[in-house]
């Protein structure tokens, strides 16, 4: 599951995005200027930025210039008007990783989106396989053993979460930041029962949730 700082001020390309970030599984915010975007880049623990250029408060450049003083190296995919290569340049100069050029199709924004988060994390490919457990990143569809994994929403962000950082201990507050945008809220009790209902699809499969106590969870191939 990976979560995204969208920043864009214009309403209908905002509303059109945030749409389908969020239908493509993504956990995603909105920042309509600069400066909310610049503070929430500085506490928010995200996989992708969205950037657009002209924004009201702070200019899109000096979003990305202040992210990268602080060392982030956060993907940002910087979307920019057709006819300004000064702005492609100088927004590839300032550490952007990629850029889209307005009016782009939505199909291909995110595409270019699940291509740099997957970059981020382990696999390079479209299709991550874990002991049993097959997953594509593109369509969102788990099989287990060759057979249909069927999961909730939130089952399935966990298992994302788990699987992107196989072999790393994943703690509920982190499962909480991937899951939950700024209008929505899980409790650790919660979090358990996700990861309860999921750990029971996944065990006769030979696959494990283990609890790190005090720490988090850490997805497992069973050895038997
Ligand atoms: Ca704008």
């Amino acid at each position: 599951m990976a979560r995204i700082l969208l920043i864009e001020d214009d309403q209908v390309l905002g509303d059109a995005l945030m749409r389908s970030l969020e239908q493509a599984g993504y956990t995603v915010d909105w920042a309509r200027d600069g400066i909310t975007a610049d503070t929430a880049l500085k506490d928010g623990v995200y996989d992708l930025a969205l950037l657009d250029l002209g924004l009201p408060r702070l200019h899109g450049f000096e979003v990305l210039r202040r992210l990268r003083a602080r060392n982030n190296h956060l993907p940002a995919l910087v979307m920019t008007a057709r006819d300004s290569l000064e702005d492609r340049i100088a927004g590839l100069d300032l550490g952007a990783d990629d850029y889209v050029l307005k009016p782009f199709h939505i199909p291909e924004l995110l595409a270019r989106v699940r291509a740099h988060i997957r970059r981020a994390f382990v696999s390079p490919n479209a299709e991550i396989t874990y002991g049993p457990l097959v997953y594509d990143t593109t369509t969102r569809l788990a099989r287990l053993q060759d057979e249909p994994l069927n999961l909730s929403k939130r089952e399935l962000g966990i298992m994302e979460t788990l699987l992107l950082r196989v072999g790393k201990v994943v703690t509920k507050e982190m499962l909480v930041e991937k899951l939950c945008n700024w209008d929505e809220t899980l409790g650790n009790n919660a979090i358990e029962v996700y990861v309860h209902r999921l750990r029971k699809k996944l065990q006769p499969h030979g696959l494990d949730i283990s609890t790190v106590r005090g720490l988090g969870y850490l997805l497992d191939k069973r050895d038997d």
